[in-house]
Order: C-alpha cells, then sequence, then structure tokens
C-alpha cells in the first residue's frame, strides 16, 4: 500500500508491525515531551503525509488540518478524543477515531486503587513512615474507612464505568449508584444498581467515580454548586478528563471541608496543577497513569494500526467518532 503516515510519538511494535505488514510507511516524532501544535506542524509540513497516528496530549484543530492538506485519516492512541476538533475533520472528511476497550481494565483498577488508597489512607501512612514520625502501633493513627456496604456513584457508566462497578460490587460488596445519558443494561443487571439524575448520585454517594468523556455537556460538571452537594464525608475520583472538574472549586471544597478527599489522575490543566492541589493532605494525584500497563499500551497500538489500515482500505475507520 503506498501510504505514508506521521506518528507523533512511538507506539508499541505490536500496531507497528501492522502497519508494516501492510506496506504502510511512517515517520515518528522524536519528541521526549509532548510538542506544541507549533512543532507538530513544523513535522507535518516536512513531507506528504496520508495520515496520523495522534496522542492525547496533541491538539488536533484547523491549523493542524490545514497544514497536511493531504490527511485521510487522525487515528488517537487514547480512548478520550477531547484533543481532535472532530467538526474540522468531518468537514475535510477525514476519519478520526479512539481506542475504544482497550484500557478499560487499567483504567477501572486504578480507579479502585485510588478509592482503596483513600479509604485506607495507604499514602498518608507511607509519608509518615518515611518522615521518620512511626513511634509503635497506635489505635488512633490513620483510622479509615470501609469499602463493603458504601454507596459509589458512578457519572458515565460506558466500558470504563462498568468495569469498576463490577470490581466494587462483586469483589468489596459496595453498592453502586451511576448517571448516564443513556440506560446500562449491564449495570442493570446487577442487584441494586440504580440510576438516576446526576444531581441524585452526587447527594448519596460515598464515593463519586467520573467515567465520562470530556464533552461541552461535561465540561466543569463538578464544580462550587455540585460539590456543596456532597456528603461532608465523601471522596472524589477523577480518571476521566481533568476539565470535567472545576479544580479551583476543588481545592477551596477540600480546604473547607466541604468534601472529605479526592484522588485525580487527570488534570484541568495537565500537566500544570491548579494552585494549591499539592499542598492539600487530603488529595491523591497520579500523573495520568491509569491506564499505563503494557497489555493497554499494546491493545492501543494494534487497535490504532487497524484504523488507519481500515481507512486507507475501505474509506472508514472502525472505531468512528461521532459527535
Ligand atoms: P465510554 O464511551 O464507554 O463511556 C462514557 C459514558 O459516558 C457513556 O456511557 C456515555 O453515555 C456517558 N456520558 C456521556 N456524556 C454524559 C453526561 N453528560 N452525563 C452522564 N454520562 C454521560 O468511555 P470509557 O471507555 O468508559 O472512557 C470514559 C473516559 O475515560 C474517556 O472518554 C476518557 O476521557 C477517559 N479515559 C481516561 C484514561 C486515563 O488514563 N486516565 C484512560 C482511558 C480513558
Amino acid at each position: 500500500m503506498n501510504k505514508h503516515i506521521y506518528i507523533t510519538r512511538k507506539i508499541p511494535d505490536a500496531g507497528l508491525q501492522l502497519l508494516k505488514e501492510k506496506g504502510i510507511t511512517f515517520d515518528i516524532g522524536k519528541f521526549k515531551i509532548p510538542p506544541t501544535k507549533k512543532q507538530l506542524i513544523k513535522e507535518l509540513k516536512k513531507k506528504t503525509y496520508n495520515g496520523m497516528i495522534s496522542f492525547l496530549t496533541d491538539t488536533i484543530d484547523k491549523d493542524v488540518f490545514d497544514s497536511c492538506p493531504t490527511m485521510k485519516v487522525c487515528a488517537n492512541f487514547s480512548v478520550g478524543f477531547n484533543n481532535i476538533d472532530i467538526n474540522e475533520a468531518q468537514k475535510r472528511n477525514i476519519g478520526v477515531s479512539n481506542t475504544p476497550g482497550t484500557s478499560s481494565t487499567a483504567v477501572a483498577e486504578h480507579t479502585v486503587a485510588l478509592m482503596l488508597a483513600l479509604t485506607t489512607r495507604l499514602v498518608e501512612g507511607d509519608e509518615f513512615i518515611r518522615q521518620g514520625k512511626y513511634k509503635g502501633w497506635d489505635p488512633d493513627i490513620f483510622v479509615g474507612t470501609d469499602m463493603k456496604g458504601k454507596v459509589i456513584g458512578l457519572i458515565g457508566a460506558g466500558q470504563i464505568g462498568t468495569e469498576v462497578a463490577k470490581i466494587l460490587h462483586y469483589g468489596f460488596g459496595s453498592k453502586v449508584i451511576y448517571s448516564d445519558v443513556k440506560q446500562s443494561v449491564d449495570l442493570d443487571n446487577i442487584d441494586e444498581t440504580k440510576r438516576m439524575e446526576t444531581s441524585e448520585v452526587l447527594k448519596q454517594a460515598d464515593i463519586v467515580s467520573l467515567h465520562v468523556p470530556l464533552l461541552p455537556s461535561t465540561h466543569h460538571l463538578i464544580n462550587k454548586e455540585s460539590l456543596a452537594t456532597m456528603k461532608k464525608t465523601a471522596f472524589l475520583i477523577n480518571t476521566s478528563r481533568g476539565p470535567v472538574v472545576d479544580e479551583k472549586a476543588l481545592v477551596f471544597a477540600l480546604e473547607k471541608d466541604i468534601i472529605h478527599g479526592a484522588a485525580l489522575d487527570v488534570f484541568e490543566f495537565e500537566p500544570k496543577l491548579t494552585k494549591g492541589l499539592t499542598k492539600l493532605p487530603d488529595i491523591i494525584l497520579t500523573p495520568h497513569i491509569a491506564s499505563a500497563r503494557q497489555s493497554a499500551r499494546d491493545m492501543m497500538a494494534v487497535l490504532t494500526a487497524k484504523n488507519i489500515i481500515s481507512s486507507f482500505e475501505t474509506g472508514q475507520v472502525i472505531n468512528k467518532i461521532i459527535i
């Protein structure tokens, strides 16, 4: 196949091999950190590319598409797709795809790990020891809370939300409630699991976990007003996309004990951190690593490559993003 694509940064060999087998040639960017839009445009102008594999850190908008008029496909190496201007792509008939399902297990397990880290006060305990403060067993230090019997509120019950629900219901005996724009047959089959309005989930849940895509309708879904409706004892977990949470409002809510704690894997201004976040004792922060498993990365690479191949062979990507 006489097609040439640009890949922003290296993806696992499992995907590159598939492209090679189809005779699709590629250039891989040599960036150590995510490129700026200007750098990306400079790269895309160097040669004639028929498509690209983009990363969630790449801003793919009108200017980027303009810099590569021969582009027919943009396959995002990610489940999220908020970095791409889908309307601009549609105007130009460029197929845009993502990698649904490839990291659901990883992200769900990371989400539950964050919940457990908060309820068991694991990170605080670790810091305490490292600071040389541990002087012997004490029944009053780092008293946590059980997951069993707790009400877990999922906002977004797609592939990741569903995995989280199953781990928590079957593994921990937690009660799951959820809000989603559509009914989830998978979740409705779990005993006692109920769909309700987002406002109701926020009010009832002991732990609120976010699993929605970043869309205009989900931007700042968690804000000053919604945080004020949560239980004072509640935890908030965000492994979806940073801007789903108004982080300034979250810092305020934690400072004023409006909610009890939070754990974030994604950040509103990633990689920059909102002022005050790292000063809070009741928050756990991980550097967008929820999907960081070799198994997930390999599946992402394979599906991304398959989307590129499908676009060139049939004119359609497999996992077309429609908004
Ligand atoms: P999915 O598409 O299977 O599920 C998203 C769900 O959100 C859908 O059921 C959809 O109906 C629902 N939804 C959309 N708008 C909503 C709204 N306004 N209110 C309530 N529900 C709404 O996606 P997924 O695979 O479960 O992934 C969810 C998100 O997780 C992705 O979009 C991505 O941004 C994020 N993600 C993060 C990481 C990470 O490394 N932290 C990895 C993978 C995915």
